[in-house]
């Protein structure tokens, strides 16, 4: 589960990881409200959505008087904002977090990652953080520096000297640093987060430092045990498909292809996918029905494609090994009678009771087109997506 910016930032407020002084806000005259009681003579205004790369799209703004906070806010609030990292259709803005403008020194970076290759939370750091970073990790690899933590709580002593080494920090942040890593640590295991990412960590010129962006990540195993942090979703930032699909207890992620997939099994999923794209097609879906695939979800599944306007084709592959062919082939007759697909349906069976299966589609009489053969059945897809474009 992704947090927002405003979100991330009050929590880091608990664990003591400095932040600029600030607040959320939800309407113009709210967001310059804000600035009045902040008070100083710049503020900045940044968009509230589950995107980096706002400061690059208009997302983040510098202010110099509480009105202009407010035309700031006014200008983004109530509208989607497209980043590089938001899909082509942008993400809605709800809410502005407004703070106080900072003097910048340097811009750095660090994040707190749990690391899946060296199985332990790994430090990542930059001295040169801010909007570049992804360049800075393509062109020079070098001047990224990972410390990965032994799996006993703390940060010790090395690390926080390496990182510091890294990241060019001066003898009089030292403590503040130590303290900020240590908090950062404790900030992530408390919250079972996966990411905390703070792009750009900031020294000011008066020689303090500050979190001046939070990313945080939150491990979705993990939310049963903490309802709290459960409640900050928002679910206004995820694909409506996505919302719709989790409601259904399908586990399903929207991408941007023409070709809908319904598969049982993450792994033969992500393999159909694969060769959905080795035929020349692209998959306008991940989506693993699951073991248990009942008629319902598999009526959910088509309705959500039904919504999809770039669909174009869409390909069933379902393997029968725990479920039976036949009762999936009753699931998908079933759900073409309640949501007619307006695309062609190519589906390809294989184990128990698959012949059963492939017999019932026949005799449905349905435009169902049943394809043997993994290979061939992703060709026919890929096939039909482009007669019916
Ligand atoms: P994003 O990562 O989405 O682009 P950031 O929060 O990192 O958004 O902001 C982008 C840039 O805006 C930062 O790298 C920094 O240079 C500037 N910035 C952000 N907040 C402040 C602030 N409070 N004071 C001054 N500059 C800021
Ligand atoms: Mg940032």
């Amino acid at each position: 589960m992704n947090l927002h910016e405003y979100q991330a930032k009050e929590i880091f407020s608990r664990f003591g990881i400095p932040v600029p002084s600030g607040a959320v806000a939800r309407t113009p005259s709210e967001a310059s409200r804000v600035a009045k009681r902040l008070g100083g003579a710049a503020w900045v205004v940044k968009a509230q959505i589950h995107a980096g790369g706002r400061g690059k799209a208009g997302g983040v703004e510098l202010c110099r008087s509480p009105d202009g906070v407010g035309e700031v806010a006014g200008r983004l609030i109530g509208h989607r904002l497209r980043t590089h990292q938001t899909g082509p259709d942008g993400l809605p803005v709800q809410a502005v977090w407004v703070e106080q403008a900072s003097d910048i020194g340097r811009e750095l970076y660090l994040s707190l990652v749990v690391d899946r290759a060296r199985e332990c939370l790994s430090f990542i750091a930059s001295s040169e953080g801010g909007m570049e970073i992804e360049t800075v990790a393509s062109t020079h690899p070098e001047r990224i520096v990972t410390v990965p933590l032994l799996p006993d709580p703390g940060v010790p002593a090395y690390v926080a000297r390496v990182l510091g080494r890294g990241l060019r920090m001066e003898a009089p942040q030292a403590t503040a640093f130590s303290s900020l890593l240590a908090a950062l640590e404790q900030c992530m295991r408390a919250t079972d987060a996966s990411l905390i990412e703070i792009n750009p960590l900031i020294v000011t010129r008066g020689g303090e430092l500050l979190a001046l962006d939070a990313k945080v990540n939150l491990d979705d195993n993990a939310l049963a045990r903490h309802a709290d942090l459960a409640a900050l979703d928002d679910a206004s930032q995820r694909d409506p498909a996505e919302n719709e699909a989790a409601r259904a207890g399908l586990n399903y992620v929207a991408l941007d292809g023409e070709i809908a997939c319904m598969v049982n099994g993450a792994g033969l999923a992500m393999a159909t996918m694969d060769l959905i794209q080795l035929k020349g097609g692209r998959p306008a879906n991940f989506l693993d029905v699951g073991g248990d695939a009942t008629a319902e979800r598999v009526t959910e599944a088509f309705r959500i494609f039904r919504t999809n306007p770039r669909v174009r084709s869409v390909f069933v592959n379902i393997f029968g090994g725990i479920v039976r062919c036949d009762l999936i082939a009753d699931g998908i007759i079933a759900a073409f009678k309640e949501v007619a697909p307006r695309v062609p349906v190519i589906v390809q069976l294989e184990g128990t009771r698959a012949e059963e299966g492939r017999r019932m589609f026949a005799e449905s009489r349905l435009p169902i087109e049943a394809v043997s053969g993994l290979a061939l059945a992703a060709e026919r897809a890929v096939r039909a997506a482009g007669e019916a474009a």
